[in-house]
């Protein structure tokens, strides 16, 4: 399902149309010819079988059998029953009357079925030509060849089941249609045996014979049912409806040229009017084609692979700091992905830091030693060999720094608020308190402090410390780091008793040269606005403390996971969708600057960040203001049933598409429900175990879904 469907997608579905038009009635002609040395039901069984054989080699179908659900077992078993009921009433026909009469017999059903479904005035005009066509062709003929036209009758039933079936197994995509079809066909010859193995037989004493067998198995099963599919998932119903008139017309062209089988007048007028008909008449299923945004959303629920990416992210390559090997490999791994896929991708160099944590230690000198749980801030500098030791003061504000801060360790005392926390909030109370990250160290360094911690920022621990970048402005750069919530509350309680606390810091730590890394950037072009670009992204590195699942391998398998349901769906957007891994948000959005150097000058149309973990989605954060954001809404319906079609206006909505989006760009970010989130974010409890499959399935189904309404609207 890869370098094929990429050239698939490029060709225009009406092409594939015409060739299973051609093949359709060339490959009958042929069989035709073949009945002078073989029976009806031996040529439809050798064409049946010679397809399966042929899909067999080429789908190995059996696989796609064995991981199907139960209704697509159903679904595939009928449309393989199907399949070798309509090829032998199709030969048995085409045996006894002309091929274009059949053809067009085999039209009249769906507009019947049409003109009772939507009594429209178009559709009773249209079972008008039909039924007029119909009789043109077969007055008064019934009595010559009573059974050719039962079995031509039989063959239209049979032909109606086959349009709605393989429409239905199209639906999910053409390269699964495709393996789907491959295992019917093994079926259908299966279901065919019976009837027409004995009359085969012969063949296989004739090698000339038994190639012609298989080649009209080629041409009559594989490169028609092949096209249709592709041609299927591409369009709608009601266009392949319209599109299949022009079958009988060619039914006659062929009729002619292969088998000498000159139409009269009154043929012709037949089945140009049956031609008319089919293109004139409207199926009311068109009307019930899911929009491309439902079916993306079921295709995500149905058949995710985004949690197989973060446990391969996760499990097998592990923590991804900005410049270290496990980057690299998620970078070419990723990338790898996206080619199998067939989706074209690309690197982007994106010169990163690649800061390497050492052994950390901190223990309560004053208070016999005992051991607390410390984690340096990424890109702190390391303390003296040995640590430094010092006594620490507790602050709870900037405000209150002083010259008391001089040569101490200071702690601030910013728990997080939990009250925002269980109220939804999460990302509220995180921003609040990790200002004491990323500004505390310069800020207590302006003061002479010797070294500085905070309180681990969670909204829940087992003693698991929690990391983050620390930011240096200009001040001497001092060592800094966070206490677990447990330890940092321990120390608090011992100076509130007004007890001296006196600690010993380890933290070592190595700034290394900058690295070279990328951006993985994939793309799928628009069709009508190819220049209007729909970014969508996430970060690929990670903290290096656990395995980066929650953050952020769960968003990039989101962002490529909506690529692949776009790609494999045979969907194509009116605008480009662009897909970005960035690589090091964590430790100053290398990654984010590098694409808006180098993509700046495009026009941006919209961009969605996810970096805010696994779970149920909520809906999105966004920039978006007024009439834009008014007629959004109205297009939001098919969130709404996976309960994410919440928009909460805000100025940030991810890191690193921030500078798109303050270039003017509306902004989107996904929010999962957060009040979780925070309890392992950026600590060593941020491991697959955390990350939900079906939670995951629903955030890449509204991510998927938000991206097409962006991208197609
Ligand atoms: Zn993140």
């Amino acid at each position: 399902m890869t370098d094929d469907s990429r050239f698939a997608n490029r060709i225009p579905p009406h092409l594939f149309f015409l060739i299973s038009a051609v093949f359709h009635y060339l490959g009958p002609a042929f069989a035709v010819l073949l009945f002078a040395r073989i029976a009806v039901l031996g040529v439809m069984w050798l064409r049946i079988a010679s397809a399966a054989a042929v899909f067999c080699i080429w789908r190995r179908p059996w696989r796609v059998f064995a991981a199907l659900t139960p209704s697509q077992r159903r679904l595939l078993l009928a449309l393989g029953v199907v399949l070798g009921v309509m090829n032998s009433c199709f030969y048995e026909a085409i045996a006894r009357l002309p091929l274009s009469t059949v053809a067009a017999i085999e039209f009249i059903g769906p507009i019947v079925l049409a003109a009772f479904g939507a009594r429209t005035p178009r559709n009773l005009a249209a079972f008008a030509l039909a039924v007029s066509g119909g009789w043109l062709l077969t007055h008064a003929r019934f009595g010559g060849q009573p059974f050719g036209y039962l079995f031509a009758f039989a063959n239209c039933i049979f032909f109606m089941l086959y349009i709605i079936l393989a429409h239905r197994t199209a639906s999910e995509g053409a390269t699964a249609g495709i393996d789907r079809l491959g295992a019917a066909m093994l079926i259908a010859a299966v279901t065919a045996l019976p009837i027409g193995l004995r009359q085969a037989l012969p063949v296989f004493g004739h090698p000339l014979l038994l190639l012609a067998a298989i080649g009209v198995g080629i041409s009559s099963s594989v490169i028609p049912y092949v096209c249709d599919q592709l041609a299927m998932a591409r369009l709608p119903r009601a266009s392949f409806a319209l599109l299949l008139s022009l079958l009988p017309a060619s039914s006659i062209v062929i009729g002619v040229f292969v088998l000498r089988q000159v139409p009269t007048a009154r043929d012709v007028a037949g089945v140009l009017l049956v031609a008319v008909g089919v293109g004139l008449h409207r199926a009311r299923e068109a009307a019930r084609e899911p929009p491309p945004a439902e079916r993306l959303i079921a295709a995500a629920l149905g058949s995710s692979q985004a949690f197989e990416t973060v446990a391969y992210l996760a499990d097998h390559i592990g923590a991804r700091p900005s410049g270290s090997k496990n980057a690299a490999l998620a970078v070419a791994w990723t990338t790898e992905r996206f080619q199998t896929w067939g989706i074209d991708v690309c690197n982007e160099p994106v010169t990163v830091p690649y800061w390497v944590r050492g052994g950390e230690s901190a223990t309560l000198v004053s208070h016999n030693d005992q051991r607390l749980v410390v984690t340096a801030h990424g890109g702190s500098v390391a303390t003296p060999p040995g640590g430094l030791t010092a006594d620490l003061i507790e602050l709870r504000s900037f405000e209150e720094l002083d010259a008391r801060a001089a040569g101490k360790i200071v702690l601030f005392h910013n728990p997080i608020d939990m009250d925002l926390v269980r109220g939804g909030h999460a990302l509220e109370a995180y921003t609040k308190a990790v200002v004491f990250r990323s500004e505390g160290a310069s800020r207590a360094a302006a003061h002479g402090a010797a070294a500085v911690l905070i309180h681990s920022i969670g909204s829940a621990s087992l003693r698991t410390p929690h990391t983050g970048c620390v930011v240096y402005d200009g001040q001497p750069m001092i060592p800094a780091g966070a206490l677990t919530i447990e330890d940092a509350l321990l120390v608090h309680r011992l100076i509130a008793r007004g007890e001296r606390v006196r600690l010993h810091l380890d933290l070592q730590s190595t700034l290394m040269p900058e690295v070279d890394s990328a951006n993985v950037v994939a793309e799928i072009q628009g069709r009508e606005l190819p220049g209007e670009i729909v970014l969508i992204g996430a970060h690929l590195d990670s903290w290096d403390l656990g395995t980066g699942a929650l953050d952020n391998a769960s968003g990039a398998a989101m962002v490529m996971e909506t690529m692949r349901l776009i790609h494999d769906g045979a969907l194509i957007p009116r605008r480009t969708i662009r897909c970005v891994l960035f690589m090091n948000e964590e430790m100053g959005m290398s990654g984010g600057r590098a694409y808006f150097a180098a993509h700046q000058h495009e026009r941006h149309v919209a961009a969605i960040e996810s970096d805010m973990g696994v779970a149920a989605p909520r809906g999105f954060s966004t920039t978006l203001r007024g009439d834009a954001l008014a007629s959004l809404v109205k297009r939001f319906a098919p969130l709404a049933g996976l309960g994410a079609d919440r928009l909460e206006l805000s100025t940030n909505t991810g890191v690193d598409t921030s500078l798109v989006v303050e270039s003017g760009v509306p902004g989107f970010g996904l929010l999962p429900d957060d009040r979780h989130y925070f309890d392992y974010h950026h600590s060593p409890a941020d491991t697959l175990d955390k990350v939900d499959p079906g939670q995951l399935a629903h955030c890449s189904a509204a991510f998927a879904a938000l991206t097409w309404i962006l991208a197609d609207g």
